[in-house]
Parts: structure tokens; C-alpha cells; sequence
């Protein structure tokens, strides 16, 4: 189709998107005179499949483009949380500079009357995979799954720096639990990873937060404080 037709054509049928005619006009302009070269819409980013139980699944947004490239850690690399502040005294691990910032933020909230519990630490993409194979026997449909659960491969979790508070559901953005974190946990290098309407659209996970070193403060850097030179 030439130029003056599809521009006719866009005209005939959108006459009252101007918007949308002066970027074609400005395309049109630009490309000097080479229509086969005319965008009117983003390109959408490359198709990414993930295989579950041999069946094939696309991965849509906002999790497309945004995999995550986990490296492969030995278990020295990690270390268990303490069970008093798990659910169900569960044994969950994380990488251990997390762990160090992490025993710090539960004790400063103790100390506040806040007992913060974690659900979920490291997980592999296999265990991630795992989740959604359970999920999907149960006869619940990929698209529904993703939106509470990120696809293998997709998952903070595999880094070993996030943690999952507990109840790990929409209850928790209730709780003072959350706003205690929202207030103070940024001091200990943790952020909420997917906050409501956030800006890439992720679903919101009030009790996903995820340690990053360069956020936290001198403060909470310190040696434990029984390590501390003894004063006078
Ligand atoms: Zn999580």
C-alpha cells in the first residue's frame, strides 16, 4: 500500500484520531518518503517460552524480558534463618550478607513488638518449577498462576536475597507487620520489590522484599554489637 492511500485509509477509519495521524505524518515525514518503514505502536519484546512437565508456556508481561540470571551457589554461600522467626519453625536459607541484614531488621522489629515470621527464602528455579506443577495438577490455569507467582526462572527467589513475610497473601498489607517494614526496612537494605502500582506493572506482593547492599545504611553495617570493644 503507498503512502497517500494508507494514509487515506488510516484517515477513512480513525478520523477522529488526529493524535494518531500527525505521528504518522511525522513518521512520514522523517522516513523520507520510505512508507514501508511506518510504526504507529511499541514492538512488543521477543517471545519467551518456559517448558513445564514438556508443555510450553509464553511468558507474558510484565514478566517478558525480565528473566533472571541466578548464579549457581554452593551452600556454604547460604544460611538458615532462624527457626523462631519462621513459620512453623521451617528450615528456609538465604545468602548470608542478606541473612546478616535480615537477623538485624527481625531483632530491631522485636524490639518494637512487631514478631515479623518468614514463609519463603531461597528458591531454585526448580523448586519455582515445582510450584507451578503442583499448582497446575490442581487444575489451575498458567495465566492465573502468574498472577501471584513468578515463572521459573522469573523469581527474586533464586537469588537468595529475598524472603517472603508470613502470611505470604493479600492479608498482610493489613497488618502492622507491613507497615512496620514500610516504615524501617529500608534501613536494613530491604525493599519491597512489586509495591502496589508499581510502575512495570507487576502484581502487588505486599510480603516479598528483597536485600540490597547499597541501599542499606552505615548503621546497620556494624559489627554485631557483642563484638563491640567494651567501653571504659
Ligand atoms: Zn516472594
Amino acid at each position: 500500500m503507498s503512502a497517500p492511500h494508507q494514509l487515506s485509509f488510516i484517515a477513512r477509519s480513525t478520523i477522529s484520531c488526529c493524535l494518531l495521524l500527525l505521528s504518522v505524518s511525522r513518521l512520514l515525514a522523517t522516513e523520507n518518503n520510505d512508507t514501508t518503514a511506518i510504526i504507529i505502536a511499541p514492538a512488543a519484546p521477543p517471545a519467551e517460552t518456559i517448558q513445564i512437565e514438556e508443555k510450553s508456556y509464553q511468558i507474558p508481561r510484565p514478566w517478558v524480558g525480565n528473566r533472571i540470571s541466578a548464579p549457581s551457589l554452593p551452600m556454604s554461600a547460604f544460611k538458615m534463618i532462624p527457626v523462631d522467626h519462621t513459620r512453623d519453625s521451617t528450615h528456609i536459607y538465604v545468602v548470608t550478607e542478606t541473612h546478616r541484614a535480615l537477623v538485624k531488621l527481625l531483632e530491631a522489629a522485636k524490639e518494637d513488638g512487631i514478631v515479623l515470621r518468614i514463609e519463603s527464602g531461597y528458591r531454585s528455579p526448580g523448586y519455582q518449577k515445582k510450584i507451578f506443577s503442583r499448582m497446575l495438577d490442581e487444575g489451575r490455569q498458567f495465566e492465573d498462576i502468574i498472577r501471584y507467582v513468578a515463572p521459573p526462572g522469573y523469581s527474586e527467589h533464586a537469588l537468595g536475597t529475598a524472603v517472603d513475610f508470613y502470611p505470604s497473601n493479600w492479608e498482610f498489607a493489613r497488618l502492622p507487620d507491613y507497615s512496620w517494614l514500610q516504615k524501617h526496612a529500608s534501613q536494613y537494605g530491604f525493599t519491597e520489590t512489586y509495591p502496589e502500582h508499581n510502575s512495570k506493572h507487576y502484581p502487588w506482593e505486599a510480603w516479598h522484599w528483597t536485600y540490597h547492599k547499597e541501599t542499606e545504611t552505615a548503621a546497620t553495617k556494624q559489627p554485631e554489637l557483642e563484638a563491640a570493644a567494651p567501653q571504659g
